[in-house]
């Protein structure tokens, strides 16, 4: 009871008539049910009090001398129109009343009235001002709220406009829809193409468009993998474009968001570190050769003299020099592959005849190791194909290599060809040791090595898959492992029937 009469008391009355009786017997009833009651006996000690107190409701005799209730009315309005009237009158006045309500009275109560009959209608006007302030409030916050996403929207625009890596985004149809200034620059563009310009309007490279499109229609290739492309403009600036597709929460997808960064610097530290390394395995190669030599020789000379030296020391010396050989020349292959320089004299190559003989040479291997090596050429016909057949060598060797290195004696290795969707495929597989899933993409990392209790004593220099993934990316093909460990794996190779050397930057499938 407290708690509604303080709320009540928050709601100041004014009564104004002329008759006191009816002022103080309004006054009194309001008082006792916890209303703040000002009374005025005319028009102008009303407007009076209006001017310094904060009046919620008016409750008016129409009938006073002077200025009558209509007046007032009127006068009220004009001050504060929130002000909630109320009008007492007569039976006489009742059609009054009822003009009055026409122009925006609230209620009337005809003379002479109840207490209860008074609050009744004072409560119906409390309420009628608590929800006329409850919707102003929700007015306030909605248009707060539409301000404040309006500044948050124009900020956000504010940073996507100044970030120092270009930026756009398209719709589904490949359409640009938002771009910055760093992509403008990136790209060089000089004018703006204007929205719901085709990329393909903005950009001249067909592979990063191609690329922008495929992610605009939702297409983003492997779950995780942030697909790439690498696009080069005016000659010597390059730029990675990494991208993504704007998915709604219904998970429909909306379009693509595409970053540019400038990685021209980083371009000319990899040429200048492959330049290096080159140089470097080269000035290597030739002295190790001679070295290597060398001890051969002074092996062979100590065999037929008969000479009492450390004959192990010789040989470990002369394991070791071939081992740094080959590292030098799987360095040499990588940084031929990474110029472009490898896999480039393509010929017509009969790639049944190739496997059969690289099974040949690497058959006696097998066998010394207690293994079976076979080739199943399918007995079809494999057509030819025009690649480097020094290339083809390098891949296939590299792999048979591998399966027999990591496959116990008893074990078997079966290279296999046939033709699938205008490709040829080649699967090299093994009952060996396997590769543990989280080994399988970083195998084709430079330098990595598996090292457990059964590689641990194989050595090598962990550059023949990477020269292996480099030949086989420069020709446009793919490949592919499958393997358990315990179990054995399987490397497969697919060739486009026409290779092409030097193709495919991007990452995205047909980018
Ligand atoms: P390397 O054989 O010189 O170490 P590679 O790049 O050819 O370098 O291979 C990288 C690693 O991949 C190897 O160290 C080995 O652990 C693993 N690997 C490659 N081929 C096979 C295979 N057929 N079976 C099991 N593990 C393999």
């Amino acid at each position: 009871m407290k708690k509604l009469a303080e709320s009540l008391a928050e709601y100041k009355i004014l009564v104004v008539d002329d008759e006191r009786s009816i002022r103080d017997g309004v006054q009194r009833v309001l008082n006792r049910v916890g209303c703040e009651v000002a009374t005025a006996q005319n028009g102008e000690e009303a407007l009076d009090i209006l001017k310094s107190d904060v009046i919620s409701i008016a409750i008016l005799d129409l009938k006073m001398p002077g200025m009558d209730g209509m007046e007032l009315h009127q006068r009220i309005r004009e001050i504060d129109e929130r002000i909630v009237v109320i009008i007492i009158t007569g039976y006489a006045t009742i059609e009054t009343a009822i003009d009055a309500m026409k122009q925006g009275a609230y209620d009337f109560i005809p003379k002479p009235f109840e207490p209860d009959h008074l609050k009744i209608v004072v409560n119906r006007a409390i309420e009628k001002i608590r929800l006329s302030r409850e919707a102003e409030k929700l007015q306030a916050e909605r248009e707060r709220t539409l301000i404040d996403l309006d500044r948050e929207k124009s900020r956000t625009r504010t940073i996507i406009e100044t970030l120092p890596i270009g930026v756009v985004v398209t719709n589904t149809e490949g359409e640009v829809v938002l771009k910055n200034p760093a992509f403008m620059q990136s790209i060089e563009l000089s004018s703006d193409p204007g929205p719901g310009e085709l990329i393909d309007a903005c950009v001249a490279d067909d592979g990063f468009c191609r690329f922008v499109r495929k992610i605009s229609t939702g297409d983003h290739g492997t779950e995780g993998e942030v697909p790439t492309y690498e696009l080069c403009v005016s000659g010597n600036k390059y730029l990675l474009s990494r991208g993504r597709p704007v998915m709604n929460e219904k998970n429909e997808c909306m379009g693509a968001v595409v970053t540019l960064s400038n990685i021209t610097s980083l371009k000319m530290l990899d040429q200048l570190k492959s330049e290096f390394v080159a140089k470097v395995s080269h000035e290597l190669r030739s002295p190790l050769s001679t070295i290597h030599e060398q001890l051969a020789t002074v092996l062979k000379d100590m065999a037929l003299e008969g000479a009492e030296v450390d004959h192990d020391i010789i040989e470990r010396a002369k394991e070791k020099t071939n081992a740094l050989i080959s590292l030098i020349s799987d360095l040499l292959d990588l940084s031929r592959i990474e110029a472009g320089s490898l896999a480039e004299n393509k010929k017509p190559v009969q790639i049944t005849e190739l496997l059969s003989s690289i099974v040949d040479f690497l058959g006696s291997r097998a066998s010394a190791n207690g293994q079976s090596l076979t080739f199943q050429s399918g007995g079809k016909d494999i057509p030819e194909i025009t690649a480097d057949p020094m290339a083809l060598e390098s891949i296939f060797g590299n792999l048979v290599t591998n399966a027999i290195n990591y496959t116990p004696a008893g074990g078997e290795i079966t290279v296999s060809i046939e033709t699938v969707d205008h490709q040829i495929k080649v699967a090299v597989s093994d009952t060996g040791f396997g590769i543990e899933q989280r080994h399988q993409e970083k195998i084709f990392e430079r330098f990595y090595r598996v090292k457990d209790k059964n590689t641990r004593h194989i050595t090598g220099t962990g550059l023949g898959l990477p020269i292996v993934k480099g030949l086989v990316d420069s020709m446009g093909g793919k490949i592919e492992i499958e393997s358990q460990p315990g179990s054995g794996s399987v490397f497969t190779v697919f060739l486009p029937m026409e290779t092409a050397a030097g193709t495919g930057q991007g990452s995205a499938d047909d980018a």
